[in-house]
């Protein structure tokens, strides 16, 4: 066998020797704590990567990527600079919790676990369930998902 092409020329190359007092070392992996670049979807500005200080009226939960102008914010997974999705603004943060509102009773009272009931939602807005998240629907999806609810909630009542 002779070695996969491509590979031989791989070996990694002397760092330089650092400066003094310069400490960093190089890492392959993208820093998690790094803030990103994410554009504001509503006006294609470049967010500010702040804190949720500023829209909690001083309550800090984290770190979030603000785009001022739009009032469209995003929260970061926690102790990471990786947004939870993209930003929302007021109405699709509004649309969301309804979505939620409608949603999170099925699974949490009702007769499909959390999966399952995600699995269904899938299956009604046609959509693979990995992409199948609430945190990352827009406004019209979020409609659907109430309006989903609503025909499932009451498709049970008549067959109750
Ligand atoms: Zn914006």
């Amino acid at each position: 066998m002779s070695p996969k092409p491509g590979r031989k020329n791989r070996t990694r190359k002397i760092e330089k020797v650092p400066k003094k007092g310069n400490t960093r070392t190089k890492t392959k992996k993208t820093n998690k704590r790094k803030p990103q670049v994410v554009m504001c979807p509503y006006c294609g500005g470049r967010s500010e990567y702040t804190s949720s200080r500023e829209v909690y009226h001083g309550k800090d939960y984290g770190m979030i990527y603000l785009c001022r102008p739009c009032e469209a914010y995003v929260g970061c997974h926690q102790g990471t600079a990786i947004p939870l999705g993209r930003l929302a603004n007021a109405e699709l943060r509004s649309a969301k919790m309804e979505a939620h509102r409608m949603f999170d009773p099925l699974w949490k009272d009702g007769d499909m676990n959390r999966h399952n009931a995600y699995a269904w939602l899938a299956r009604e807005l046609g959509l693979p369930t990995r992409y199948c998240h609430i945190g990352m629907f827009d406004v019209d999806q979020c409609q659907k998902v109430v309006e989903a609810c609503v025909s499932l909630v009451n498709k049970k009542f008549r067959e109750s």
